[in-house]
């Protein structure tokens, strides 16, 4: 070999190592077996036992399948672990409920969306719902109402006393002489006054003047009766009424720690109580720790549909589309193969009956097994 050929050879060897280098440098390295890092929030993720399920495990395991992967899972508790756990590249690939946002692309690259999520409001089903014990007593026990209470308690009672005291004699055919029976035949009619039933021919002036004032207090105490009952009602409702997100200002919000809702609720200047668990949420808003959860709408459907039935329900509309994505580390040479696998099984209904297996419960009462 020539002098000149040398030197070309050593070029060529020394331009194809370094390009080589800068490949392996930027391109992560997948292993054989993916580290797939995961959280649970139902029905995207759950577990029985120690076996994975739920729609996103189910979609996951169909398109490793295809890409031809095996996999392990590396369950983390929160999303806010899930990004941190994937930008310390202990994970290949991380899957559950992640909302594609402007601000993760940034750090990470994103399958296509896999599924079409929103955020919405869920409350407790009594926040508003009929008009039970529990709001009759509130109302009784609320403002002015003990007063009035008492009010037309002296009302009846008293009066009572002055016109059983005075007509027994002249009315023994209202009020009897001894003074049980003749009380409450005697509360009867002031009560009967109180309501402007005013009896008839209350022989002595005494009888007269108490019924005329019975009436006359009635009428008033009736107003102003109705008056504080309406303004009791109106407050009861609307603090009862959540129905969009401007409701939602100075409420007790929960969500979970990180997630694309507890940064919208920021926006709308609310702080909310942030939970590892979307369950931890629900069991707060259960015992009345919270007034609200504002969470993804899939998971909050399928809870109001399962374990959430007749506690909780969904109130106003979407909040936020969101989409969910398989989440991979920057320059993944995975992205491709599992995009090509997610059309696949769009393609062969494969994806359609998972989602027929997991989102019917949300329409019908039956629980995906
Ligand atoms: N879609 C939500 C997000 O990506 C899920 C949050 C969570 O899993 O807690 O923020």
């Amino acid at each position: 070999m020539s002098f000149k050929n040398l030197r070309l050879a050593t070029f060529l060897v020394c331009f194809f190592g370094l390009a080589n280098f800068a490949f392996a440098q930027t391109v992560p390295v997948v292993p054989a077996e993916l580290r797939v890092i995961t959280r649970l929030v139902p029905p995207f993720v759950m577990k029985d036992g120690d076996t994975y399920k739920g729609f996103t495990v189910e979609l996951w395991q169909a398109i490793a399948k295809q890409i031809g992967h095996t996999f392990n899972f590396v369950e983390v508790p929160t999303i806010k672990e899930i990004l941190a756990g994937m930008k310390a590249g202990d994970g290949d690939v991380a899957i559950a409920a992640i909302s594609i946002t402007s601000q993760r692309e940034q750090d990470f690259d994103f399958s296509q969306p896999m599924f079409d999520s929103g955020l919405q409001i869920l409350v407790r089903n009594d926040a508003e719902a009929g008009f039970g014990l529990s709001q009759i007593w509130k109302l009784l026990s609320t403002g002015a109402m003990p007063f009035l209470l008492t009010l037309l308690a002296a009302l009846i009672v008293i009066p009572a006393h002055v016109a059983w005291f005075t007509e027994r004699k002249h009315h023994a055919e209202l009020f009897s002489n001894s003074y049980f029976p003749g009380i409450f035949q005697a509360m009867w009619w002031s009560t009967g006054a109180a309501v402007g039933q005013q009896p008839d021919n209350l022989g002595s002036k005494w009888g007269k003047g108490v019924s005329s004032l019975i009436v006359i207090i009635s009428l008033l105490f009736v107003s102003y009766f109705q008056a504080t009952f309406t303004t009791v009602l109106t407050v009861q409702s609307l603090k009862g009424d959540i129905n969009g997100p401007q409701d939602l200002i100075g409420r007790k919000v929960g969500t979970t720690v990180s997630s694309t809702a507890a940064a919208y609720l920021k926006t709308l200047e609310i702080e909310p109580v942030e939970f590892a668990k979307i369950d931890q949420a629900f069991l707060a808003l259960d015992n009345k720790q919270l007034d609200a959860v504002v969470f993804d709408a899939p998971v909050l459907l399928y809870y109001a549909a399962t374990t959430g039935r007749n506690k909780a329900r969904i109130v106003g509309s979407i909040l936020r589309k969101e989409s969910y994505g398989i989440l991979f580390p920057r320059g993944s040479i995975l992205r491709k193969p599992v995009n090509e696998a997610l059309l696949k099984l769009r393609e062969d209904g494969t994806y359609d009956a998972l989602y027929a297996k997991w989102f019917s419960v949300t329409q019908t009462a039956d629980v995906a097994q």
